[in-house]
């Protein structure tokens, strides 16, 4: 089997890379990356010399590269590559646009020409919009994105979609709620608050804190993606979730306990433009049709990831500099 990952540089596409790998030594992978700010071969370390895993720089938007990579054969694609913070589509939303849906168009169409067997559209429960107090997303939740993030990837979505029911490109879309673990680039909620509260820096929390996430295991959402790849029905869309509904400010007092810091170093900042409110995934298809079961609870997870914070200081300090220095600096002022 020959696998094409694309964005195996970021967060959840390195930790993939590194779990199949793994698990199936003897798949070939090919990591298609454009490097961006959150794309980290650092992240790769351990799988780098491994004799089935290549790496190619290439932006997914250029055609021609594309084709190329596909010419060389291409069993499964894993779309991970994306742009992928909500707080920079609020800033600048081409790039967005640019990946999350040209991107895409530009993978299918390659990925027709070359009769793969499966496209798998990696996207998020942020494309069904917010939630009240009560309810789940479930794949009928009809598409509501609120943010340029989140409608980019709705767009991708829609995409894949299309190419299926125009073309019968055999593709399946995952949609996940947040994804905690190691290798999480620093601009996230929880790798933040590590980050700031081991410096014994402000942890800069949204509005109320009181908006709600579902907390998912990247190696659980791994394992939801090894599942769909090998028993997916084409064409269906799964919802990937840890049923682990948990506000913002739990969480951030959560990682400020575990490591002895002071709750004083909250510092409550003006909300995100059109913050959605709560997020919560109804997994039971996945769960009943592929007989997917989340490994991790929250509660060892979170402390787990914690600790590789704690212990691979070097990894996320190396990142805490240049580039996204200036948007930190734009984003919540000098530190
Ligand atoms: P990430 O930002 O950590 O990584 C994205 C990767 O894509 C980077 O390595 C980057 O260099 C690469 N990339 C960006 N633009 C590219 C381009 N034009 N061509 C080639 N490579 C490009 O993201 P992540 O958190 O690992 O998320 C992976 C996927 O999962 C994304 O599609 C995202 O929308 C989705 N997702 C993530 C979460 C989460 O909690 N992290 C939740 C739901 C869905």
């Amino acid at each position: 089997m020959k696998l094409l990952i694309t964005g195996g540089a970021g967060f959840i596409g390195s930790n993939f890379i590194i779990y199949m790998l793994n698990k199936y030594p003897g798949y070939r992978i090919v990591n298609v990356d454009a490097l961006t700010y959150a794309g980290n071969l650092e992240s790769l370390t351990s799988v780098e010399n491994h004799p089935n895993y290549t790496f190619v720089k290439a932006d997914i938007t250029d055609k021609d590269v594309m084709d190329t990579v596909f010419e060389q054969g291409v069993d499964v694609v894993v779309n991970f590559a994306a742009e992928s913070h909500v707080d920079r589509s609020i800033l600048e939303p081409e790039a967005f646009v640019r990946t999350n849906v040209l991107g895409t168009q530009v993978l299918l169409n390659a990925a027709k020409r070359s009769g793969v067997k499966k496209f798998i559209q990696v996207s998020t429960d942020e494309v069904y919009g917010t939630l009240g107090e009560t309810g789940l997303f479930t794949e009928e939740t009809p598409l509501a994105p609120n943010s340029p993030y989140s409608a980019s990837k709705a767009s991708g979505d829609l995409l894949v979609r299309a190419y299926h029911e125009t073309f019968g490109l055999p593709v399946n879309i995952t949609r996940c709620s947040n994804n905690y673990g190691s290798y999480q680039f620093p601009e996230k909620l929880i790798p933040l608050m590590i980050a700031n509260a081991l410096c014994d820096k402000p942890l800069p929390l949204y509005g109320d804190g009181l908006q709600i996430r579902d907390w998912l295991h990247v190696e659980d959402h791994c394992s939801a993606i090894d599942l769909v790849i090998h028993e997916g029905v084409t064409g269906e869309v799964y919802n990937i979730g840890g049923n682990n509904e948990r506000s913002n400010v739990h969480i951030v007092k959560t990682i400020l306990e575990q490591l002895g810091k002071p709750e004083s170093l909250i510092k409550y900042v003006e909300d995100r433009l059109g913050h959605d409110r709560r997020y919560g995934i109804d997994a039971t298809k996945i769960t009943t049709e592929l007989g997917w079961k989340p490994k991790h609870t929250f509660e060892t997870g979170i402390n787990e990831t914690i600790d590789w914070y704690l212990n691979n200081r070097t990894w996320w300090e190396r990142i805490q500099s240049g580039a996204y220095q200036t948007y930190y600096e734009q984003q919540y002022g000098k530190r």
